[in-house]
């Protein structure tokens, strides 16, 4: 039975503190984010495209962790069987740590170790992940070829049939992991005493807790940490009003859904290109408020309808305020030149006013988002991450699909909250 694993080594190496609470005591995890689950998906996807460049192969996934040790046998057994040329997920031990490998495949009498990463480049983590899976591969007495990241192709352009031969690329990572060994060799057995101790080691906070990734005790740990975001927000209301004009102008609030999908969908699209998916227009006629609502989640290919809608939908007023993070009027351009002409001067994009007007608070310091803007101008509300009705757009589930209108429209009174309370 194996101590570690990819991930609670990776752990280990962003903070010893977080691997021993996360063998002894996981109970104290923060919840998963909307963001995390989104990037789960993304990476599964990817996962299983780049498992067709290499079709054919055996998936050795276990169905679960009492499959461990068996999957772990077979996969050592079909190595030495001549008719298994592929494996997926297959399973290694050594040194008590487990990895599940994304993609094995035979090269000649050797075989080809590839990990996949769903990005368009490659950080030091990943590089770090396949030096400690080379470690446990070569634990294991694997002939190793060599040790692959795949990872997509920032410059591809789909055209017709997806070209698998054009949207990954492979970078080799043998020699780095061959010069790193002893280092995991160590880090190993340093993270197998820790575990074993009776009480998690004395680690302050720091910046570990944010990098590479923000770690899952945050909120254990930061508990006692005096808590500035009960300090209000802060604002330079001369350089907010310059920016925002005449507020009496007929006013319309829309909330754009943009997708930005791995993998591209449509001819002349590349990896993570955006497109709209659907958006929301809230006004109000002095009583009642309008809201107006459209989506393409059935059939994407119908994006581009959302063109000559906003053109419509939006003709009758003079400001459109929305909260983008992109730059929404290059946005807009990109997709279709009139419609940034027709919009473009009358938008306003209260992210960015608001990050002029030097808006400040606590929530906001490391993500600039609605939600975040939200609850640092109303104490007393929160807001869901807008990452949730990205996973409900692109959910095969209809019923999860459904709650997207509603949830654009909450988010979209969110934003008409903000700029009324600040204007
Ligand atoms: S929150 Fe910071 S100190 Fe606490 S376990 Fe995580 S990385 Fe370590």
């Amino acid at each position: 039975m194996h101590i570690l694993s990819k991930s609670t080594y990776i752990k280990g190496e962003q903070c010893e503190k977080a691997l021993y609470l996360f063998k002894n005591r996981p109970f104290l995890r923060d919840k998963l984010s909307m963001e995390q689950r989104a990037k789960f998906k993304r990476g599964t996807d990817v996962g299983l495209l780049a498992q067709q460049y290499f079709p054919g192969g055996l998936n050795m996934t276990p169905s679960s962790p009492s499959q461990f040790d068996k999957r772990f046998h077979e996969t050592m057994s079909n190595l030495g069987n001549p008719a298994i040329n592929v494996m997926y997920e297959a399973v290694f031990q050594y040194d008590d740590t487990l990895i599940m490998l994304d993609i094995i495949v035979r090269d000649g009498d050797k075989w080809r170790a590839i990990e996949v990463k769903s990005s368009l480049s490659l950080s030091p983590t990943y590089y770090k992940d396949a030096a400690l899976q080379y470690y446990v591969l070569k634990g294991c007495n694997v002939p190793l070829s060599d040790m692959q990241l795949m990872y997509l192709n920032a410059d591809y352009v789909k055209q017709g049939e997806l070209d698998l031969s054009q949207l990954f690329l492979f970078q080799s990572v043998k020699q780095y992991a061959e010069s790193y060994q002893d280092v995991i060799a160590k880090n190993i057995s340093n993270f197998k005493n820790i575990i074993k101790q009776p009480h998690s080691p004395k680690i302050p906070i720091g910046n570990q807790c944010e990098t590479p990734y923000r770690c899952e005790f945050h909120g254990y740990c930061w508990k006692d940490v005096p808590n500035e975001s009960d300090k209000p927000y802060t604002i330079d209301y001369k350089s907010l009003y310059n920016l925002l004009g005449d507020t009496n102008q007929p006013t319309a609030y829309l909330n754009l859904l943009f997708y930005r999908p791995a993998v591209p969908i449509f001819d002349g699209d590349k990896p993570y290109t955006e497109f709209i998916i659907g958006f929301s227009i809230l006004s109000n006629n002095g009583r009642y408020d309008r809201v107006y609502r459209w989506n393409c989640l059935d059939d994407m290919s119908r994006w581009k309808e959302s063109i000559p809608l906003l053109i419509e939908q939006l003709a009758g007023y003079e400001r459109v305020v929305c909260f983008a993070p992109q730059n929404i009027t290059a946005s807009l351009q990109r997709f279709n030149l009139d419609v940034a002409k027709e919009l473009n001067y009358k938008i306003i994009n209260l992210r960015e006013v608001l990050q002029q007007s030097d808006f400040h608070h606590e929530k906001v310091k490391n993500d600039f988002s609605l939600k975040n803007v939200y609850e640092s101008v109303f104490t007393d509300k929160t807001l869901f991450e807008h990452s949730r009705i990205i996973l409900n757009a692109t959910s095969d589930n209809l019923a999860e699909r459904l709650l997207v209108d509603s949830d654009l429209e909450l988010e979209n009174k969110a934003l008409r909250d903000i700029y009324n309370h600040l204007a």
